[in-house]
């Protein structure tokens, strides 16, 4: 892997720099994978509601890297939130990968109007206990969720994965983060590559080291203590994307990234959202 990695609170390690595939659809998927295989990146990030899982899991079978080396994340979709309907949709997530096991598995939104995630996890609690997910953890919870079901269950997420760039750095959700062993990773990380890259700090930034808009952010994310998972169906980005250790951002550099936090969300706000609900 050309990623160093993150050792998770239970000990698993997890590379700091993989490749997420939401809007790649199925039949582009495999490919998409393969050359992201090829370039280096060892982990990749699904979700059922993706709906490329099959797609995924052929790559990663054709890839010739050996099933220990590769990070596979999926995520359980809103609809199949209560236990048995997980344990469910885990099996089903499984077979379209064509895997045995994943080494993330996270609970995709918290629905509070749901109220389910707490039952949702005591089966995430069953899948890692029986072997078939290394480490479980959970996406866009805010503190006052994490805070319930770390007082309801016994496994504390391993992950939180939320929207995070250089435009909304999320302070609080790190803090409490960090206080619990909880590993941020960080989702449109780029920020989908609107308006973040022309930012001129950003432009300026990467200029003064050589190296492009997209890989300054996502050096700062790495310098920040995020896991990062890029997305890009273009090979030339796929690979610039992992090119990312041979700099350094310095002082200068992280002072003018911690002026652009705007506190601005590109995706919906975790508190209401609850589509598939
Ligand atoms: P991103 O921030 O990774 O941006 C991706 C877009 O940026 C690409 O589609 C492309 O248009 C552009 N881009 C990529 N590389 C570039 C480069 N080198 N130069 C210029 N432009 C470039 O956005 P994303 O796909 O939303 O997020 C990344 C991953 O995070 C997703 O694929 C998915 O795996 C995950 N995600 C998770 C959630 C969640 O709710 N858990 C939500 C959104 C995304």
């Amino acid at each position: 892997s050309k990623a160093p990695s993150l050792t998770l609170n239970n000990g698993v390690e997890m590379p700091q720099l993989g490749f997420g595939v939401w809007q790649v659809p199925d039949d582009e998927a495999e490919k998409a994978v393969d050359t992201a295989i090829q370039a280096g990146y060892r982990s990749i990030d699904t979700a059922a509601i993706y709906e490329n899982e099959t797609g995924t899991g052929k790559a990663i079978a054709a890839s010739g890297v050996a099933r220990e080396e590769l990070f596979v994340t999926t995520k359980l979709w809103n609809s199949e939130q209560g236990f048995d309907s997980t344990l469910r949709a885990f099996d089903a997530s499984l077979a379209k990968l064509g895997l045995d096991y994943v080494d993330l598995y996270l609970i995709h939104w918290p629905l509070p109007s749901k109220d389910t995630y707490v039952d949702t996890y005591k089966a995430f609690e069953k899948i890692y206990a029986d072997g078939r997910a290394k480490a479980i953890g959970v996406s866009n919870f805010l503190p006052e969720h994490l805070e319930r079901l770390i007082g309801e269950t016994s496994v504390v997420p391993a992950v939180n994965q939320i929207e995070l760039h250089p435009q909304l750095q999320q302070a609080a959700s790190r803090a409490f983060h960090a206080q619990h062993g909880i590993a941020t990773e960080a989702w449109s990380p780029l920020g989908q590559g609107k308006g973040l890259l022309d930012v001129p700090t950003v432009v300026a930034v990467a200029r003064k080291h050589g190296k492009t808009p997209a890989q300054a952010v996502l050096r700062w994310h790495l310098q920040t203590g995020n896991v990062v998972i890029p997305k890009s169906v273009t090979p030339s980005r796929i690979e610039e994307n992992i090119d990312v250790f041979d700099f350094e951002l310095d002082a200068d550099d992280l002072a003018a990234f911690a002026a652009l936090d705007e506190g601005k969300r590109l995706g919906p706000d975790p508190a209401t959202f609850d589509a598939g609900a």
